[in-house]
C-alpha cells in the first residue's frame, strides 16, 4: 500500500506494468540525491568512461546511501566497457578477481571499483554441485546486470553528468518504504550464491529495514548451504557484518535467521549465559562506537572477544585436568583455533592477534616486580589493556584490577608506579590477592610465572 502510494508519487510504473528492461528514469527533483556526497573520483571515472565513447554509472551500495541522504563510504561504478577497456583508461588501473573480474582505479588512497555489465546468459555458468556459482564474468545489457544484483534498492544506477536514476527494480519506492527485497526467485538467488544470505542480515541491520516476506521466508531452510561457500569469503562478509557499525544487531539478525551455526560455533551458548552475553554485547558496542566514531577496529581484537569465553570454558577445563593454568591457556587457544579455521578461514596475522591478545591476560593479574612494565612494554600492550577492561566490565574479573592497571598505565612516573605496585602487594593489594575471576573457578598455583606466559604462543 505504502509502496503504491510513493510509486505514484513518483510517477513510476508498478508490477505487472514494468519492462525489465526498461528503468524508471528520476531526475534531481524526484530522487532528491544531493552531488556534493559524491566523490570527485567516482565522478571522473564515469566522465572518462563516458568521453571515451562507454556507458558509466556509479551503482550498488553508494547509490542506496546517497538517497537516503548518507555519505556513502565507498564508490562502485558500472560500464559497458569489458576490464581491459578500462584498464587501458586509467593510469592506476588494476584487473583483479577470477570468479568475478573488476578493476580497481586508484586515486590516492582512494579506490573506485569498475565492474563490467554482467548478463544473465543462457544459464550455463559454471556450478558447484549444490547450484553455487563458480564464475560470473560473461557481459550483457545493462538491464540484465540490473537482474542479476542481489536487492532491489542496490540495482540502481546514478550518472553524475546527467544527475539521473535509473531504477530497474522499485528500488526507490523500496528505499522510501524501508523494505530489502530480493530480486528474482529467492530460493534461486541463495543457492547461486549462499552469501546472499548473510547480506540479507547486514543490510537489514545496518539500514533499519524489514525484510520482505519472500525475500526472508528460504533463509532457515537454505542457512546450510554457506558450508559450501569458501572459508575466505565467508570470513570477508563475516567481517563486513562486524565492521559495519551495527555489530549487535547483525548478530542478533543472524540468530533470528538461524544463520550463526557454524559461523561462530557455541556463539549461541556464550550469547545464553549473562557473563558471556555481557562480555560480548560490551565488545560489540565497543567496536560500533568506534566504527562510528570514524576510529579504526582491530579484527583481531574482535575475534579474540567473540571467542574468549569458548577460550575460558577449555581454560578451565584443562586446568581441571592437571594442567598448569598458562600452558592450559595456550592449549584452550589453539583448541579454539583450531576449531574456527576451519570455517572461518582466519588469517594468520588475525590469529596471531588473538593469541596475544589472551595470552598476556594472566600477566595482568601479576602485580610484582618488574612484570608489570614488561607488560606495558608489550607492542599489543594496549589491545591486551582494553581486553581485560572488558573482562572486568562483564563481570568476569573485580574491577579493582582494571582500575589498578588504568592507574598504572596513566601513571605520570616511575615513582607513582612504584606505589601502586607497592600497593597492590602489602595491604591495600589484599582483595587483589583474595580476587577470583567469578567464572571458571580458576586457581592460581604457587609459582604460575605469569611472564612465561608471554605473548607469542
Ligand atoms: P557496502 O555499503 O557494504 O559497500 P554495497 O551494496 O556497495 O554495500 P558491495 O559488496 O560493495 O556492497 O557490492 C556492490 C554491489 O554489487 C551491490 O550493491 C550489489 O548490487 C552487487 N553485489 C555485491 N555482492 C553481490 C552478490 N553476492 N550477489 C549479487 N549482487 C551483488
Ligand atoms: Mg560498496
Amino acid at each position: 500500500m505504502i509502496k503504491k502510494l510513493i510509486r505514484k508519487f513518483l510517477g513510476v510504473k508498478d508490477g505487472a506494468a514494468r519492462d525489465p528492461s526498461q528503468p524508471d528514469v528520476l531526475g534531481r527533483e524526484q530522487h532528491g540525491i544531493d552531488p556534493a556526497l559524491i566523490s570527485p573520483n567516482a565522478v571522473r571515472v564515469t566522465r572518462t568512461l563516458q568521453e571515451a565513447g562507454y556507458a558509466a554509472f556509479i551503482v550498488g551500495g553508494a547509490v542506496r546511501d546517497l538517497l537516503t541522504g548518507v555519505k556513502p563510504k565507498d564508490f562502485d561504478v558500472a560500464t559497458n566497457a569489458t576490464p581491459e577497456q578500462v584498464k587501458r583508461l586509467f593510469r592506476r588501473a588494476f584487473i583483479i578477481g577470477k570468479r568475478f573480474q573488476i578493476v580497481h582505479v586508484m586515486f590516492g588512497q582512494e579506490l573506485i571499483e569498475v565492474t563490467t555489465f554482467r548478463g544473465i546468459g543462457s544459464g550455463n555458468a559454471p556450478k558447484d554441485e549444490h547450484g553455487r556459482v563458480l564464475r560470473d564474468n560473461q557481459f550483457g545489457p545493462q538491464h540484465e546486470d540490473a537482474a542479476r544484483r542481489d536487492f532491489t534498492i542496490n540495482a540502481m544506477y546514478y550518472d553524475p553528468a546527467s544527475e539521473q536514476v535509473l531504477d530497474y527494480h522499485g528500488g526507490v519506492a523500496d528505499i522510501r518504504a524501508r523494505t530489502l527485497r530480493i530480486i528474482g526467485q529467492a530460493e534461486q538467488r541463495y543457492r547461486e550464491d549462499p552469501v546472499r544470505m548473510l547480506r540479507v542480515v547486514r543490510f537489514a541491520a545496518k539500514l533499519k529495514f524489514e525484510i520482505e516476506p519472500a525475500t526472508r521466508q528460504p533463509i532457515h531452510v537454505m542457512a546450510p548451504l554457506i558450508n559450501n561457500v569458501p572459508p575466505a569469503r565467508v570470513f570477508d562478509e563475516m567481517l563486513k557484518l562486524l565492521m559495519s557499525g551495527h555489530a549487535m544487531a547483525c548478530v542478533e539478525q543472524l540468530r533470528k535467521e538461524g544463520l550463526h551455526h557454524g559461523l561462530l560455533p557455541l556463539l549461541d551458548v556464550v550469547l545464553e549465559q549473562p557473563i558471556g552475553m555481557k562480555f560480548v554485547t560490551l565488545a560489540l558496542d565497543a567496536t560500533d562506537q568506534r566504527i562510528m566514531a570514524g576510529k579504526g577496529v582491530s579484527p583481531g581484537f574482535l575475534f579474540a572477544a567473540l571467542l574468549w569465553h569458548q577460550v575460558l570454558e577449555k581454560w578451565t577445563a584443562y586446568q581441571a585436568a592437571g594442567e598448569s593454568p598458562i600452558p592450559a591457556l595456550h592449549l584452550a587457544a589453539d583448541a579454539v583455533l583450531d576449531s574456527q579455521t576451519e570455517k572461518l578461514a582466519l588469517q594468520r596475522r588475525i590469529a596471531t592477534d588473538m593469541r596475544d591478545i589472551w595470552a598476556m591476560q594472566p600477566r595482568f593479574e601479576r602485580r610484582v616486580g618488574k612484570s608489570p612494565y614488561k607488560l606495558l612494554e608489550h607492542p599489543r600492550f594496549r589491545a591486551g589493556y582494553d581486553f581485560l577492561l572488558l573482562r572486568c566490565a562483564s563481570g568476569e574479573l573485580e574491577d579493582e584490577l582494571g582500575n589498578w592497571w588504568r592507574d598504572f598505565y596513566e601513571a605520570s612516573d616511575l615513582d607513582a608506579r612504584d606505589s601502586l605496585i607497592q600497593a597492590a602487594n602489602s595491604g591495600l593489594g589484599a582483595a587483589a590477592k583474595k580476587r577470583r575471576p567469578r567464572r571458571g573457578g580458576r586457581r592460581r598455583k604457587g609459582g604460575e610465572g605469569g611472564d612465561s606466559g608471554g605473548a607469542d604462543a
